[in-house]
């Protein structure tokens, strides 16, 4: 037998969240973003699962290459455009969409040959101040792509900074305002919706919504859960206890000691570290489940291995199930516990972990 640590990824998981957005957003067509390999899932499984998705959005270009290669005829958007005027051929010969957010870009779509052959979705910074034009740019910029015979449709886009904290509704209303005024009575498609949006704004689902995170079954919003929100895990992260120590009082455990026993107790080491893409900063506490129970971790997380306190699990043994995230286990918690988010830890599982289907 192998290393026994895997990520089980889950089409219908993928499905049946897609069918959640759809429900939150029922008049928008769906940029699935499948940026980063899918959130950790893996390309092309994921994009089987969301073939429903009228759109897929991802920024690396041979990602997207390799989507349309695979036969998807549907927009594939590229996040962050072009980076060079070479890349141009690429976008072109595979009919990919391209965001357009900085003037050097509109510049080397002028030097485009071929009319008609480019859609855009052009980026205005409505105040996330990451990419796209300012207002002021705006218009202008507008125009250029407008009396640009190489492009053919224009699609208006933005994206928030703080769609997913109820406290900060007035940033998104400002957003949406600024939005608003720029894209004027325009009659060409929008697109301003992440995840968090598509939840909690329907004024902003537009044309298009671009939803990542809840496709996964882990949730955007600070305040709630993928459960509550009726979201299922996309991937379980398992793998089995390959030894188990019996603790005396006082006796440590890992790198550093850091975890000391108080009583005498049993410890599992779990076949599974921070070289997997588990978070090395998971603190002693961090929930995980053996055969099935909630019980934490403990000490220092090492490269390939962590620890399990077994005290109230006597019957878990070597070859034990463990799952580190997915079914039973949300991921959002065990990231909360590490301080960070779902979207890190699902995005960081390794090279070396096994993903199956
Ligand atoms: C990543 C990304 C999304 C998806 O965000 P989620 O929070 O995962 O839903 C949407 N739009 C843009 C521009 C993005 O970069």
């Amino acid at each position: 037998m192998s290393r026994p640590i895997q990520a089980l990824i889950d089409p219908s998981a993928l499905e049946y969240n897609l069918a959640i957005v759809r429900r939150h957003a029922p008049r928008s067509r769906v940029m699935a973003v499948i940026k980063a390999d899918a959130y950790g899932h893996g390309l092309l499984r994921t994009a089987e699962a969301l073939a429903e998705a009228e759109g897929f959005a991802l920024l690396e270009l041979d990602a997207a290459v390799r989507l349309r290669e695979a036969g998807y005829r549907q927009t594939i958007l590229l996040l962050e455009g072009f980076f060079d005027a070479d890349e141009l051929r690429w976008i072109e010969q595979c009919r990919l969409s391209t965001v357009v957010h900085h003037p050097e870009q509109l510049a080397m779509l002028e030097a485009v040959r071929r009319r008609a052959a480019l859609d855009v979705f052009l980026k205005l910074n409505s105040g996330m101040n990451r990419l796209g034009f300012t207002p002021r740019e705006f218009p202008a910029a507008l125009e250029r792509l407008k009396v640009n015979p190489a492009v053919r449709q224009i699609t208006l886009m933005t994206h928030f900074a703080c769609a997913d904290e109820p406290d900060r509704n007035d940033s998104i209303t400002a957003q949406l305002q600024c939005f608003n005024l720029a894209a004027g009575g325009r009659n060409m498609p929008r697109s301003l919706a992440n995840s968090a949006a598509v939840l909690r704004f329907p004024e902003a689902h537009a044309d298009w919504v671009r939803p990542g995170i809840m496709l996964y079954g882990s949730s955007p919003l600070a305040h709630t859960t993928a459960e509550q929100l009726g979201l299922q895990p996309a991937m379980t992260v398992s793998s089995r206890i390959i030894s188990v120590q019996t603790l005396r009082l006082g006796d440590g455990v890992g790198y550093g000691h850091a975890f000391r026993a108080d009583r005498s107790m049993r410890v599992g080491i779990v076949a599974g570290g921070y070289a997997d893409g588990y978070p090395r900063h998971a603190p002693t506490g961090t929930p995980i489940l053996v055969k099935g129970r909630r019980t934490r971790v403990v000490g220092r997380i090492s490269m390939d291995m962590l620890h399990v306190d077994l005290s109230e699990i006597e019957d878990a043994g070597v070859g034990s199930p463990v799952t580190l995230w997915g079914k039973g286990m949300p991921v959002d918690e065990v990231a909360r516990a590490a301080g960070t988010l779902g979207y890190e830890l699902l995005c960081a599982i390794a090279p070396r972990m096994q993903r199956v289907t």
